[in-house]
């Protein structure tokens, strides 16, 4: 069982987020100012309706970094409940997430809470993917985060569907490039197979090894390793760490097979 980890907050913090994991290794991020919340690619409707409703929230907003059914699923259900909550997500996805509201592009920015996001086109997983980027607000003490979905993981990539080597390279170059404080938020938690697969591919490499080590503990106490940082992704992610596009493509086919 994982247990939900709440994300660290002090009292000068604008919001905090929160993981809801589902499914084999889902997490829907919930990110929550006062009242409102904020959830970003619900698979499904009815734990995060609970979770919700639990905490007395008000869902003000969905974003969808991508169409994949285990990242939609529970959208239209969670619009049900809170029929004013703007639906986030790619205008040139529009076919695939038909129920979008709100249809936004790359370098976009959308405010919402107190904060402004900017949209990010990470096209790579598909080829619509963006990812959301939530700077350190000036008034705040937040962290910079990162909602990515399936571009990038702790320790990983995502699998190439749409796309080629070359739109990852290009797409993990692009996150590459936020502040190396960025709180890394992706959908699917599957650090401690990535970084069991970088170990055996580089066994002399002491910074996975360590970072293996104290992801596999937290996995053991049920724990989520999520969210991980960028400097810890640019030291220990082999996927940020090739050199070139070519690179990028051997490791993946490699971890395809793996
Ligand atoms: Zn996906």
């Amino acid at each position: 069982m994982t247990k939900t980890r709440k994300a660290m907050s002090t009292s000068n913090e604008l919001y905090e987020i929160s993981p809801i994991p589902v499914l084999k290794d889902n997490i829907i991020w919930v990110w929550v100012s006062g009242q409102e919340a904020v959830v970003i690619d619900p698979s499904l409707t009815e734990p995060v309706k609970q979770w919700l409703q639990d905490r007395n929230l008000n869902l003000i907003a969905v974003l969808q970094t991508h169409h994949h059914s285990d990242h939609i699923g529970g959208t239209e259900g969670l619009t049900k409940t809170w029929p004013k909550a703007k639906v986030i997500a790619a205008k040139s996805d529009r076919e695939r997430i038909p129920f979008q509201t709100i249809s936004v592009s790359d370098g976009d920015k959308i405010s919402l809470m107190e904060s402004k996001l900017t949209v990010i086109d990470v096209a790579a997983h598909t080829k619509n993917h963006i990812a959301f980027y939530l700077p350190t607000e000036r008034r705040a003490q937040n962290q910079p985060a990162l909602f990515c979905g399936d571009t990038l993981f702790g320790g990983g990539c995502g699998r190439l569907f749409e796309g080629s080597p070359e739109d990852m390279y290009r797409a993990l170059n692009r996150l590459a490039s936020l502040p190396s404080e960025t709180r890394i938020y992706c959908a699917h938690e599957y650090t401690e197979d990535n970084l069991k697969w970088a170990s055996a591919l580089f066994p002399n490499n002491n910074q996975i090894k360590n970072r293996l080590h104290k992801v596999s503990k937290l996995r053991q106490q049920g724990k989520l390793s999520l969210p991980s940082t960028l400097s810890e992704e640019k030291s220990t992610n082999l996927f940020l760490l090739a050199k070139t596009s070519q690179e990028l493509g051997k490791l993946r086919k490699h971890k395809d097979s793996w």
